[in-house]
């Protein structure tokens, strides 16, 4: 079974819940955009990802990549995919006009890659990381670089990498060894070796635009000797550079996507951005790229779910409890209370997990273009604290609960027949790349909250309240919740002015409660516009408040403890 992008769900989720089409049009560059327009991209979008995307994931896990001599075939079909996809301008929707680019809002982008992550994982890192590169060029390239591939980039006619990680340099950039030699002509030298580099060789487009972070000879050790340098596969008069791919690595899923080591032999290239100035100018991209991943994991949860929702609805095993005992055949299993329990529960991270990664895309705009200094602040508060939420609690569902949604099959889940093995797999990587999830929870915590003392997640405490209808008993459950972790969180700060310590051991829990508490305040906004309180809507809403929000309780027991206990 393939999975199929559900487009009416989420046209309500962005023109109903999130208003967002109003709230665009307040913004300059989006004027134009009305809800029509929005609908008719996303039924394109999903028609293109399940008539063209989806029939060849099952190909993509079991055929895989091949390498030969230093290239790399991809399965077949991902080539003509891949071609038709650039073609038909996807890569290029939120792109400025000016770059070759559709000029369309973030937050279409965000579902088209949802859908397409859903539908093939390992076909969908190829162009992941294109609007992550195109920004990083457009905003810090030297005008000639960007004459050369900005526009490439931002159409997708050249793929593009993000060469970061080394054998002994992986969470910790700093310790990066790659050379970047200056030569009289104003280019580089780059040599090394990077390794785990997703697309760094492949079949899918004519050619390859590496992103790569190296030292310059007389830089200083650390992150900030760290500069940021561009080196194609071919230059634009058709050369061939001296980058090379080693090897490919055999991996637990993601047998679309060649993961790639990737060697520099003195490659030319030229600096993107300041010298010493690396980590800023990839930063840009390494943050597109957290909320891509973010995508990524709620479309393959909802891909996982897909699936066992059709097959609960098929298997007959005994009567469900509370059913006649006389009836003449089996339930279905998706009466009986476990497995509806697991199937509404997913369900409800899926739902809430998408309008807040909308709401990330929209803010990202709204930080961008808002004409009133004060909202695009709040917009910048939210995707700087929200994406690392998202992030790692987005990607532990898909890995926990698609392996909840693989327990709907028994054994058949089991085995390859259904597909859903697959979605397991695939999914365990994203809990580790761009950045892990540990990772993750320290910028949250450590980086962004205790950095200032907590100022800047009061303030987004504040902008969730505002948004909260003081009458209602559910929104008043929420705001005692934010409560409770507002006193948290100046509990871990007080006690981090002596010894910052506990802060790295709670991090993880830290991040868990404030994702339990987003999805129960998404859940406030989903069902306040749920069209008459359908079960479509209500199971789930009703799961998370019944399974999922006691974990709040149970992380804030944890992070809340002395700081004793936590550092012993
Ligand atoms: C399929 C795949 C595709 C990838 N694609 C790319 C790509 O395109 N480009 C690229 O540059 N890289 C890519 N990566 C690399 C990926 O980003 C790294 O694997 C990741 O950053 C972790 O680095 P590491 O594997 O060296 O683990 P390590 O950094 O050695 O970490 C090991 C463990 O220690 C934990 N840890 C490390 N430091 C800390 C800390 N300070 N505090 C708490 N815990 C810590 C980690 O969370 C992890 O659990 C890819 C990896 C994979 C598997």
């Amino acid at each position: 079974m393939n999975y199929q992008p559900q487009t009416a769900d989420t046209f309500h989720l962005i023109a109903h819940v999130l208003r967002a089409p109003g709230q665009l049009q307040a913004l300059a560059p989006f004027a134009e955009i009305d809800a029509d327009l929005m609908q008719q991209v996303l039924d394109e979008a999903g028609k293109f990802v399940g008539e063209v995307i989806a029939p060849l994931n099952r190909d993509g896990d079991e055929t895989g990549c091949r390498f030969d001599a230093g290239m790399v075939t991809t399965p077949p079909g991902f080539r003509d995919a891949y071609q038709a996809f650039w073609q038909a301008g996807w890569p290029a929707l939120a792109a400025a006009t000016e770059d070759g680019g559709q000029g369309l809002p973030a937050v279409l982008e965000a579902v088209l890659y949802e859908n397409l992550s859903a539908a093939n994982h390992g076909w969908t890192m190829a162009p992941g990381l294109l609007h992550g590169a195109y920004e990083c060029i457009k905003h810090h390239a030297s005008e000639d670089l960007k004459a050369q591939y900005l526009e490439k980039v931002a159409t997708g006619e050249w793929l593009a990498t993000m060469c970061l990680t080394e054998p002994h340099a992986g969470s910790d950039l700093g310790l990066a060894r790659t050379k970047a030699v200056p030569q009289a002509d104003g280019t580089y030298r780059i040599s090394g070796t990077k390794i785990f580099i997703s697309g760094g060789e492949h079949d899918l487009s004519d050619n390859i635009v590496h992103l790569v972070l190296a030292r310059l000879p007389d830089a200083p050790p650390g992150p900030k000797g760290l500069s940021l340098f561009l080196v194609p596969k071919f230059y634009p008069n058709g050369s061939r550079s001296a980058v090379h791919c080693e090897r490919i690595e055999e991996k637990m899923g993601l047998h679309g996507s060649p993961t790639c080591v990737m060697r520099f032999d003195e490659a030319s290239g030229q600096i993107v951005g300041e010298p010493g100035k690396g980590l800023n100018a990839m930063f840009v991209m390494m943050n597109a790229a957290r909320l891509h991943v973010a995508l990524q994991g709620i479309g393959l949860l909802d891909a996982a779910w897909q699936k066992a929702d059709a097959y609960s609805r098929d298997r007959r095993q005994m009567r469900a409890p509370g059913r006649g005992k006389l009836a003449a055949e089996a339930d279905v299993i998706a009466e009986h209370p476990a497995m509806r329990r697991i199937l509404d529960t997913q369900r409800a991270w899926i739902d809430g997990g998408r309008l807040l990664a909308y709401r990330t895309a929209l803010e990202l705009d709204i930080a961008k273009h808002h004409p009133d200094a004060a909202r695009k602040a709040a917009a910048q508060r939210w995707c700087s604290l929200v994406t690392p939420v998202i992030k790692a609690a987005f990607t532990h569902q898909a890995f926990y609960g698609g392996s909840e949604c693989l327990q709907v099959f028994g054994g058949h889940g089991y085995v390859r027949e259904w597909g859903i093995e697959q979605n397991v797999r695939d999914s365990r990587v994203a809990m580790i790349y761009e950045g892990t999830n540990e990772i993750q929870a320290i910028d949250l915590l450590v980086r962004k909250i205790l950095s200032d003392g907590g100022a800047t997640f009061s303030a987004w405490l504040r902008d969730l309240r505002s948004e909260l209808d003081d009458g209602n008993p559910a929104d008043q459950r929420t705001a005692a919740r934010i409560d409770v972790l507002e006193e948290a969180t100046m509990g871990i700060i007080a006690a981090a002015a002596a010894d910052a310590t506990g802060a790295y051991w709670v991090a993880d829990d830290y991040l868990r409660a404030v994702a339990v508490l987003l999805l129960d305040w998404a859940w406030l906004k989903i069902a306040r516009e749920a069209p008459d309180h359908s079960a479509r809507w209500a199971a789930p809403a009703q799961a998370l408040q019944r399974w999922v929000m006691p974990e709040f309780g149970m992380r804030i027991a944890i992070i809340s403890a002395p700081a004793v206990a936590l550092t012993a």
